[in-house]
């Protein structure tokens, strides 16, 4: 991807170096040499692109915990930028699942790294990879608490990062180990699809190859990906189980030069093939929220068969597989090393707000915080100023709180009880009668902090008053607030 300097590799080989020597004699469950695993996370780390800094503290993210290292030392040693990602991961790693209730605690962790330094979530991806690779060495008993916690937390936060590669791998080793029965039976479903697939798309790619030569298209490049098992899962679970009502088990991918290009193989395809409608999905015009970009679209093959072809940029593929991560290689190399930890955050904008599946997980939107929207829609009009006034002050203007449940709500600084109301439902806030915050009643003009936690009271008979207006910061609670006058006059 890009040439590293004499003083990158340099780097890479003193952590690599420093890492095997403070884990000397460590084991890890396999019983091969601790370091194997550095190594292999920061083999992770380097595969998505990342640069020298995030690869040298991959070998080093578990020296603070398991070794006689200190923070200090690995200070002395590699600086401040480094101890601050590898001590970041440190304390990431103190993040257990245990159950939809502290599942918000731990994802509330996870968007509190997210908002200093992204680049701490790719080392925690990656070492978990790792982890969950080799998981067949760990002890029984922990080994389905490690792989829910995979299923549940690390997975989707890869695919909100849009690092689909990592993903797929989450979630198809964890699945076997969380759904043991289930994990058999898709295989089994889609054992008996293999070959009819298999013959198929060999058999329309070679056509599609032929229609496109015939256009003057030989630039391309053509290849087919199988639907992973846990997302195949998911998507089974939601049709009845009904392997014959999906239509994207395998997916013929045509990747190309120039968007111009991708629009003009679409129209080639579907003048020779009849597409299916409802099916044609333009995310180069409009992409998904976690950044994805591709042209889908699923056509009847002339024999019986159904295939969805995505047609996209090299681009747009190394980014759908990537995400994230290919936008901070990027930087990392353009710019030198990050110096601050917010740079990365005009980043998050990529970073979907909605999960597709809910199938299984207690992963919805509701998990979300409302400011990853808010950057999705302030996106479209981002000028540089825009950017550079997020990157700087966005966290610092945004309060956590907590919902007894102990859900987060985000809101901006200065909110009161009042927005916190309207932000859980339109029906909370126009009925509060009052409100407790951590466990004391307070008025509902009590401005909020980080980390309160707060409980509001409804009554039927209670309305907002216009009084309100006064005590609240965001407009959702404003509009809500004067749509109820407006219907009392
Ligand atoms: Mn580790």
């Amino acid at each position: 991807m890009h040439d590293p300097s004499k003083e990158d590799i340099a780097l890479i080989e003193k952590a690599s170096d420093y890492g095997k020597k403070m884990h000397d004699g460590n084991l890890r469950n396999s019983g091969e040499p601790y370091y194997n695993h550095l190594f292999a996370t920061a083999k992770n780390i380097a595969e998505l692109g990342m640069g020298a800094t995030t690869i040298a503290a991959g070998f080093l993210h578990d020296s603070i915990e398991d070794t006689r290292a200190t923070a200090t030392d690995i200070e002395k040693e590699f600086g401040k930028e480094i101890v601050f990602l590898v001590e970041s991961v440190t304390k990431l790693g103190k993040i257990r699942y245990h159950g939809t209730a502290r599942y918000n605690e731990s994802l509330r962790k996870l968007f509190m790294a997210m908002s200093q330094d992204i680049r701490v979530l790719i080392i925690k991806l990656c070492d978990r990879l790792h982890n969950i690779q080799t998981l067949q060495y760990v002890p029984k008993e922990k080994q389905l608490r490690i792989a829910t916690e995979t299923l549940e937390i690390y997975a989707p936060i890869a695919y909100r990062l849009g690092i689909k590669k990592i993903q797929r791998q989450l979630e198809d080793l964890s699945f076997a180990y969380v759904y043991p029965e289930d994990f058999k039976k898709v295989q089994k479903l889609l054992k008996t699809k293999d070959v009819e697939q298999e013959e198929h798309l060999e058999k329309f790619e070679k056509s599609i190859k032929k229609e496109l030569a015939k256009e003057g298209i030989t630039d391309f490049h053509i290849d087919h990906r199988v639907k992973g098992l846990y997302s195949l899962y998911k998507k089974l679970s939601s049709m009845g189980m009904d392997i014959d009502k999906i239509y994207d088990i395998s997916a013929l991918r045509i990747i190309v030069k120039t968007v111009s290009d991708c629009y003009k193989i679409l129209g080639i395809i579907h003048g020779s093939w009849r597409p299916l409608p409802d099916r044609i999905k333009d995310y180069i015009a409009t992409p998904k929220l976690n950044g994805y970009r591709s042209i889908h679209t699923t056509i009847f093959t002339g024999d019986g068969g159904i295939i969805e072809v995505q047609i996209r940029t090299e681009e747009m593929h190394k980014e759908a597989e990537f995400g994230i991560a290919s936008h901070l290689s990027y930087k990392e190399y353009k710019k030198g090393v990050d110096k601050s930890p917010n740079q990365n955050l005009t980043w998050i904008t990529k970073i979907l707000p909605k999960s597709e599946h809910k199938a299984v997980g207690s992963v919805g939107a509701r998990d979300i915080p409302h400011w990853v929207k808010e950057l999705v829609d302030y996106q479209k009009d981002t000028g540089d100023e825009f950017v550079d006034s997020v990157k700087n002050d966005f966290f610092k203007e945004r309060i956590f709180v907590f919902t007894p449940k102990g859900d987060v709500i985000d809101l901006p600084v200065g909110s009161s009880v009042i927005d916190f109301a309207f932000a859980i439902h339109t029906d909370i806030g126009s009925q509060m009668s009052g409100a407790k915050v951590n466990g004391k009643f307070v008025s509902i003009d009590t401005v909020l902090k980080t980390n309160d936690m707060v409980e509001v009271e409804t009554k039927k008979s209670a309305k907002p008053s216009r009084k309100w207006l006064e005590h609240c910061k965001t407009t959702m609670a404003k509009r809500r607030i004067n749509n109820f006058l407006d219907t009392k006059k």
